[in-house]
């Protein structure tokens, strides 16, 4: 705690001590009230400003340290100042002190609670952010809820102070009325329980829910409001219908049969969608050759003098085709009818709410549906660099047509797929050139990530080419050349080919969605809330056409969110968990993430500590030769919780696992260290993490004293 905190803590525990040693509590008591009531009149008529000035001043006080007394002191106002003066006074005085209360708390406890409630803090700060002004309301009109501790407890969390402040002087109003307004009878009450009789406080607590209520019935006139223009069918043909048999829609589709529900599949190209064709699946394929390569010209390193790789890149890419095929049955028509999975081949469009049209060729059919799932995916962007039309550059779409290796290949992009191709080219034997306008490649990644990788790009002559952008591709004597802006100057890279990776942008047009009038964001995805639904509360999205993420894992995981909520979501809907999301970069090294970074941990202003094993020293790393790279944690400083890891390495998108796990479930370091892990494997590099954290957090103290015991007991 910084000393200013502790400083404004010891003089609030000060106050509050003094408080009760000088007997201050023996002041606010019902009795005492009612005694002093003649008195307090006498100074009011003599005094009023000054009475009405010091009274303010004693409520802020009282309500600020959060002293008991509150209550009595409103009915000392309505005594004193009347119906109306009284509850002005009071009104502003509370709400005054219970805001002096609320920020006191947020100074002195609210990086604790960051700290020590680190990433599940987040939805709590998200959800106070959305509906915090109505559950304040509801808890400020609840007369059971005691004042103070709703000020403290709201200090913790992310609410605006301003927000804090109207919405308790609005909440509280009511009661403060009551309570006046009963001062102003004090003579003819006999203790504080007769002006809250069971019906008021009754009223009190349906006046509370009442802001919940209404929200929930604007939501509703919302959604009718959008649905106003449509015919709503009478009967449906489908419970679902889900447009795009990628990652995301055949998991909703699965859901939805598993739970025997009716859903149509459409697809109007690949079953599999990305993954399987043009993205995981091959890239995987590609990048296993590559390094079969790569062991081989590192033969002598493994004590083999000589051993040399004859090869075709066309059968490789063959092989990478055929990787796809074998893959293709898990996705495929046959596997998902007998799911009961009604998989149509065809162009999906949205046409109302609830139906869908069907275009195979010339024929169109219409399927009504209660619920729709969109997982219409991402395509490769393409930027506007003028003369990029002309060269017909490669993307992850087309890249997997090719069969004669380019000799000079420019990647335009540095990020996950940029780097992952760009690699597995230079060792087909390419001249890569790799372009990026940023300082670094994987720039969303801690920056000694990005310089391991750089430095192995290099090393396997890959020419890495940061803080270049691409300003226009010419073609000159039929030589293709990008010009490349970098410190005021110019990069001219003659290429053979050109691939462009520099992002994905999500399938958001010629489905419906304008027709519709369904929001897309400025990332160019379709706009969903927390539980993935559209504008339209029944058409849900999910996976890269939805974001924010862009993988296969979290396309599956979104599509649960999406396929319970349509089907269940009039009973129970589940917002989408963010809380742990996990991916990998699949170069040598791999690079794999799970939570939290540096990076962003320093954006996000959380408190972390830093641990670092370095995989140079692992057992196993070295007899794999592959002896480099590092796992990298972050934690909440001083506590076994674990907001985020970094593995850098061979295998790390498997190693990752572990901290995974351990996020998901709330497991500690101390737990991963107490685990036996099988000597020698790579997983250890986990476990001595662990030991590395472990170690920096030994107890000194202990120690010290066990090291005298030993020495006591040698005699
Ligand atoms: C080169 C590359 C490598 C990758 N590597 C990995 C990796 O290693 N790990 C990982 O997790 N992710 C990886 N990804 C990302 C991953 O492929 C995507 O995140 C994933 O495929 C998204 O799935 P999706 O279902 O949202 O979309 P998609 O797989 O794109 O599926 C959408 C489907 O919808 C269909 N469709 C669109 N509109 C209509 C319509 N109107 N009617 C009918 N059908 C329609 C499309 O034809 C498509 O088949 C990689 C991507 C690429 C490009």
């Amino acid at each position: 705690m910084s000393r200013t905190r502790l400083l404004v803590a010891i003089v609030v525990a000060v106050a509050v001590a003094g408080f009760f040693a000088a007997g201050g509590h023996r002041y606010f008591t019902f009795e005492n009230v009612k005694a002093q009531q003649a008195a307090l009149q006498s100074w009011h008529d003599s005094h009023p400003v000054r009475t009405a000035l010091a009274f303010f001043a004693v409520y802020v006080a009282v309500t600020g340290l959060s002293l008991p007394g509150a209550a009595l002191l409103t009915l000392a106002a309505g005594a004193v100042f009347g119906l109306l003066w009284g509850t002005l006074i009071v009104s502003f005085a509370s709400s005054l002190g219970a805001t002096v209360a609320f920020l006191a708390s947020r100074f002195v406890l609210r990086d604790w609670v960051r700290r020590e409630f680190g990433e599940r803090l987040k939805p709590i700060d998200e959800g106070i952010a959305r509906e915090g002004g109505f559950y304040l309301f509801t808890l400020r009109l609840l007369p059971v809820v005691p004042f103070f501790l709703i000020n403290l407890a709201l200090g913790m969390t992310a609410m605006r102070a301003a927000t804090f402040y109207w919405v308790s002087q609005l909440g509280m109003l009511a009661g403060t009325i009551v309570y006046v307004n009963a001062g102003t009878q004090l003579a003819a009450i006999q203790s504080p329980s007769d002006i809250l009789s069971p019906g008021l406080i009754g009223a009190f607590v349906l006046l509370g829910f009442f802001p919940l209520i209404a929200k929930k019935l604007v939501d509703a006139v919302k959604a009718r409001r959008v649905y106003a223009r449509w015919t709503r069918p009478a009967k449906f043909d489908r419970n679902l219908v889900v447009i795009g048999a990628g990652s995301a829609g055949l998991v909703s589709a699965y859901i939805a049969a598993a739970v025997r529900a009716s859903v149509t599949l459409v697809e109007k190209h690949r079953m599999g969608g990305d993954c399987l064709n043009t993205g995981c699946v091959p890239s995987k394929a590609l990048i296993k050759s590559a390094r079969v390569l790569s062991l081989i010209k590192r033969s002598r390193e493994f004590g083999i003098r000589s051993a040399n790789a004859e090869f075709d890149f066309a059968e490789v890419m063959e092989r990478v085709q055929r990787v796809v095929k074998a893959v293709e049955p898990h996705d495929s028509v046959e596997r998902y009818t007998q799911l009961g999975v009604e998989c149509v081949q065809g162009e999906a469009r949205i046409i109302s709410p609830w139906a869908v049209e069907i275009k195979r060729g010339e024929q169109r059919t219409v399927l009504t549906t209660r619920a729709i799932v969109i997982a219409a995916g991402s395509r490769p962007l393409v930027p506007p660099i003028p003369g990029i039309g002309e060269i017909g550059a490669l993307t992850s779409d087309t890249v997997w047509a090719l069969r004669r290796l380019p000799e000079r290949l420019v990647v335009l992009g540095g990020g996950p797929i940029g780097c992952e191709l760009a690699q597995a080219f230079a060792r087909f034997g390419s001249k890569v050139t790799q372009v990026e306008m940023l300082p670094r490649i994987l720039p969303r990644e801690d920056a000694e990530v990005s310089g391991m990788l750089m430095q192995r790009f290099r090393d396997e002559g890959i020419e890495v080419l940061v803080q270049h952008k691409a300003k226009e591709i010419t073609i000159q004597d039929s030589r293709k050349i990008l010009v490349a802006e970098h410190a005021g100057g110019e990069k001219r890279v003659e290429f053979d080919a050109l691939l462009c990776a520099v992002g994905r942008v999500g399938n958001t047009a010629g489905y419906g969605l304008e027709e519709l009038g369904i929001p897309v964001t400025k990332a160019r995805t379709v706009e969903t809330n927390e539980y993935l639904q559209t504008r339209y509360p029944n058409i849900y999205a999910c996976g890269d056409v939805a974001g924010p993420y862009q993988f296969t894992h979290t396309a599956s995981h979104q599509a649960w969110f999406a396929a319970v909520n349509a089907l269940f979501g009039g009973l129970k809907k589940f917002r989408a968990d963010y809380s742990v999301i996990p991916w990998a970069t699949f170069t040598d090294p791999e690079v794999a993430r799970v939570g939290l970074n540096e990076l962003e941990a320093r954006e996000r202003n959380i408190p972390h500590e830093v641990t670092v094993y370095g995989i140079d020293d692992l057992d196993r790393a070295i007899a794999e030769g592959e002896a480099h790279g590092m796992v990298k944690v972050l934690t909440v400083p001083g506590k076994d919780r674990i907001l985020g890891a970094t593995i850098v390495g061979e295998q790390a998108a498997e190693l990752i696992v572990e901290f995974i796990a351990a996020m998901k479930h709330g497991i500690g370091l101390n737990k991963i260290l107490g685990t036996i892990h099988i000597y020698p494997t790579l997983a250890e590099a986990n476990k001595y993490a662990a030991g590395a954290w472990k170690k920096a957090h030994a107890p000194q103290g202990l120690l010290r004293k066990v090291e005298r015991f030993h020495a006591w007991m040698r005699g």
